[in-house]
């Protein structure tokens, strides 16, 4: 569903690209939207030096993962709802290239409007690069991607970039770590809502810290990141799955098995 203030925005930035770059830089510093769902490469998100925000759950948390097999319990495979066969090792639970096909999970549980915090790390020994380094991502209403990659001397489109929303928003700054150090988001998430008649009333919005430092300031989320066109609607397929569903309650949180080696750790939320 196209809105007023999307068309306005984007005639915004068509304008912005006739001024030429001394506009272009200032637009840079407002998390310029992507037009047309396509890979953008530049301006490039300069790079921030930052530390991860490693803290435990608060005690009004709902703790999605702090490790062993009882907290892999609350994650399922998308689509097959098989238990999750991800690797446990220490706190945290990596992604199983020994399954060979996609195996992306979700919580058992379902949200809507959240704080969540997330810590991850991309495999330390580098055997690709681009889109192939560390890709996974985590799917916020089970359709909104918040890229995660090694985006450590990594350069590929920046609206795929960690820390972007995938397609739509590349991160405010490159806040990232080398490769096998861990990283922390803290997200807010707002989820988009219907009204009776099944009419879109107010998109999802995200804000995302990356290892502290603010890469997505209440970004207005255009609708699903895997679709070319992306828009809401009351049904939806959510991510990796082929049946549509009501998508205007609460849903499950989803993790992408992109086929790297990522892991994940400390995962917690609070409902808001
Ligand atoms: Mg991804």
């Amino acid at each position: 569903m196209k809105r007023t203030s999307l068309a306005i925005r984007n005639k915004v930035l068509v304008v912005s690209v006739l001024l030429g770059a001394a506009f272009s830089a200032v637009s840079a510093a407002a998390n310029a939207q992507t037009l047309n769902n396509e890979q953008i490469f530049e301006p490039v998100p300069r790079l921030v030096q930052s530390q991860p925000t490693l803290f435990p759950a608060p005690s009004d948390a709902i703790v999605l993962f702090g490790g062993g097999e009882k907290d892999l319990e609350q994650w399922q495979e998308v689509g097959s709802g098989d238990p999750a066969s991800w690797l446990l090792l220490n706190d945290s639970m990596t992604v199983n290239r020994a399954m060979g096909a996609s195996t992306s999970i979700e919580t058992k549980r379902t949200f809507r409007d959240i704080q969540l915090h997330i810590e991850w790390s991309t495999n330390p020994v580098i055997d690709g690069d681009k889109q192939l380094r560390g890709n996974s991502g985590i799917f916020l209403h089970s359709q909104f991607e918040l890229q995660v990659l090694d985006s450590w001397q990594n350069p590929t489109y920046v609206n795929g970039q960690a820390g972007s929303i995938y397609l739509q928003y590349p991160p405010l700054v490159n806040a990232s770590r080398p490769a096998g150090e861990w990283q922390s988001y803290d997200i807010t998430f707002e989820a988009p809502r219907f009204n009776a008649a099944g009419e879109l009333e107010t998109p999802a919005f995200i804000s995302v810290l990356h290892n502290g430092v603010v890469v997505q300031n209440r970004s207005e989320i255009l609708g699903a990141t895997y679709t070319s066109q992306p828009s809401y609607d009351v049904t939806c397929t959510p991510y990796a799955q082929t049946v549509a569903v009501d998508c205007s309650g609460a849903m499950p949180l989803i993790l992408q098995d992109h086929g790297q080696v990522v892991s994940y750790r400390n995962i917690w939320v609070r409902e808001l």
